[in-house]
């Protein structure tokens, strides 16, 4: 069984169809937070409950950027800031 390496089939990662489960409360976290990169996105799940701290759970999942097929999807996401917001001109 050998798998060819230059495979015709362009592979996506649609991050929202996965499911990212906590190995110590073993309940699914939540995404929290999505980043971009210059060459991949970042995105970073938390535990929503008591038993974990966040600080010791959390969870970042690193998509290179040409097979990342969510990008405009998090970038809806309500805690996504866009990088490209203009800062205050120096006084
Ligand atoms: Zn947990």
């Amino acid at each position: 069984m050998s798998a060819p390496e230059s495979s015709p089939d362009l592979h996506v990662i649609d991050i929202f169809m996965m499911s990212v489960k906590c190995g110590n409360c073993d309940t699914y976290q939540t995404i929290v937070g999505f980043r971009k990169e210059p060459e991949k996105n970042v995105y970073t799940y938390e535990c929503e409950n008591d038993v974990c701290d966040p600080n010791v759970t959390r969870t970042i999942v690193e998509v290179p950027k040409e097979f990342d097929n969510s990008t405009k999807r998090a970038e809806q996401l309500p805690y996504y800031s866009s990088e490209e917001e203009p800062e205050g001109p120096p006084e």
